[in-house]
């Protein structure tokens, strides 16, 4: 089982977005797929129609009113073959104020994947764009860490500011953390959009993936919708770029594995 984590302590970067095509087009290539909704504004969770605050949500792993429930409890199937949810609730959004610093709360989400590792190819956590106990469990339990970011220049300070927690989490976990930046909400007819590109590829030399997300009004019709990128007939360079993405990755965590077999 493969855990990706889509975090970028920014919103409106392109997370949600990029956790629902990646997930699509994963189980469209028959992986068992399961998305993680760790925000609180659930915006996942609703754009795939699965209420948490009814269900039970990550909320209830934790255990902070009641016992944790079983992971398997929680988990939903949704209206697309072999893509699964777990969703995210708004009493989220208290877990830091609970948990604050009660110890071994940073490894709960872990815990619960193990579980689910039989059942599950690829687990994304689409993270919350705050650093606290929900951003800790979703680096804790993840292989790899994308980081959406959209291209133009204030989106840098929302990068920099999530590769500072990054390795703030390494240290606690002893690890390091494989990473790839996506350029997202890129408009190759603005000088903005290119010379933003350009700077990541230079400032963050070899971590920056080759595809490059372009604002396509196709991925927002989609959204508004609640029908993944893999579904939507009319999506071409949107759905054309997540691919390109989707296969990247997928060499990357293959050659990984290879070099941990050598
Ligand atoms: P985040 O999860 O980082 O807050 P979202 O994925 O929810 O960001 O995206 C924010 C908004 O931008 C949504 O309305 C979404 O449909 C839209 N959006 C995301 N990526 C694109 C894109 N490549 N082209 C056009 N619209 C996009
Ligand atoms: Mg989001």
């Amino acid at each position: 089982m493969q855990v990706w984590a889509i975090s970028n302590q920014k919103g409106g970067v392109g997370k949600t977005t990029t956790a629902m095509s990646l997930g699509s087009m994963l189980a469209a290539d028959g992986k068992r797929t399961l998305l993680v909704d760790m925000d609180p504004h659930a915006s996942l969770s609703g754009y795939i129609g699965v209420e948490g605050g009814a269900h039970g949500s990550v909320y209830d792993l934790f255990g902070v009113s009641s016992l944790p429930l079983p992971v398997g409890t929680l988990v939903h199937a949704t209206q697309w073959d072999r893509l699964s949810v777990l969703p995210a609730s708004a009493a989220m959004i208290t877990l830091d104020r609970h948990l604050g610093t009660k110890p071994g709360m940073g490894l709960v989400l872990s815990q619960a994947l193990a579980e689910l590792a039989p059942d599950f190819d690829h687990v994304l956590l689409d993270c919350p764009p705050t650093l606290g106990v929900l951003m800790v469990n979703a680096l804790a339990a993840s292989d790899r860490l994308l980081v959406p970011t959209q291209t133009e220049a204030l989106a840098l300070a929302g990068l920099e500011r999530m590769l500072r927690s990054l390795s703030m989490i390494e240290r606690s976990r002893g690890k390091p953390m494989p990473r790839t930046i996506v350029p997202t909400l890129y408009d190759a007819r603005t000088h903005a959009s290119r010379a933003c590109l350009a700077q990541l590829r230079e400032k963050y030399e070899g971590i920056v993936s080759e595809a490059v997300i372009p604002t396509d009004t196709q991925i927002r019709e989609a959204s508004a919708a609640g029908v993944p990128l893999a579904s939507w007939p009319a999506s071409r360079r949107g759905g054309q770029a997540y691919r390109q993405l989707l296969a990247e990755l997928l060499a990357m965590s293959s050659s990984s594995v290879t070099d941990a077999a050598a």
